[in-house]
């Protein structure tokens, strides 16, 4: 019985928990997760590969298809596992985008309009070398216009002042430049698309609580698996 408890926490820890966990960093112990699955009916089994493989964290994936093959369910099953952990199509992309879009803006609260995402650059120079980051925003094109505003006022303040500095203020501006004109798309934008494509798995997570979703918007940084630029690219020189 005991087990059990365990083994339903765990296989729904992606949809419960999902953030939290990937904050934490709190180790899944597989075992459990075969022992439930083994519990299951093999209706139950098909419906978590048709229909939750999304939500599921990766690793509890090869313990899904093995249990598959162990029941010797239809190979299908593999294959639309497959499938549907593959890119999404065109129109997948778009969907998940209008949910983001359809949320209240993370920084100003308000749903005025569709938030898009943003990416943008910022150095700080010190004595003997520099600090240069990458960062990510989703948030209404207001409130990333002015994160863009500040990170460049930033930089034309505190970077040029080192060499590797002064290589890195003329890029980042630049960069933050051109990501302004992304901002007040009223469809998604590509880093946004790029954004949800990579972490489809959260949004399906967390897509049906406001609360959660909001949580995850306001830090994508520290939430999401992946960026469309990592947000570690960074030198301290
Ligand atoms: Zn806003």
């Amino acid at each position: 019985m005991e087990n059990l408890i365990k083994g339903l926490f765990f296989q729904y820890i992606s949809l419960s928990s999902f953030l939290r966990i990937l904050k934490s960093n709190i180790p899944l112990d597989l075992e459990i997760i075969k022992n439930h699955y083994r519990s299951l009916s093999d209706t139950k089994i098909k419906d978590i590969a048709k229909f939750e493989a999304r939500a599921l964290r990766p690793e509890v994936i090869p313990v899904l298809k093995q249990e598959i093959i162990n029941r010797k369910l239809p190979e299908e099953l593999l294959d639309f596992l497959d499938r549907k952990l593959l890119r999404p199509t065109e129109l997948e992309i778009i969907n998940y985008c209008k949910i983001i879009q359809k949320q209240r803006c993370p920084s100003c609260y308000k749903r005025s309009t569709n938030l898009n995402a943003t990416n943008y650059k910022y150095v700080i120079s010190f004595l003997f070398g520099c600090v240069y980051r990458v960062k990510f925003k989703i948030a209404c094109p207001h409130c990333l216009n002015k994160q863009v505003r500040n990170a460049s006022i930033k930089t034309f303040l505190l970077g040029w002042w080192s060499f590797y500095g002064f290589i890195h203020t003329i890029d980042s501006l630049i960069f933050n430049f051109r990501m302004f004109r992304k901002h007040h798309h009223n469809i998604p934008n590509e880093t946004l698309k790029d954004f949800v494509c990579k972490n489809i798995s959260i949004i399906e997570a967390c897509k049906e609580s406001e609360l959660r979703m909001q949580d995850f918007l306001k830090n994508p940084d520290n939430n999401a698996r992946q960026l469309s630029i990592n947000p570690e690219e960074y030198y301290d020189l």
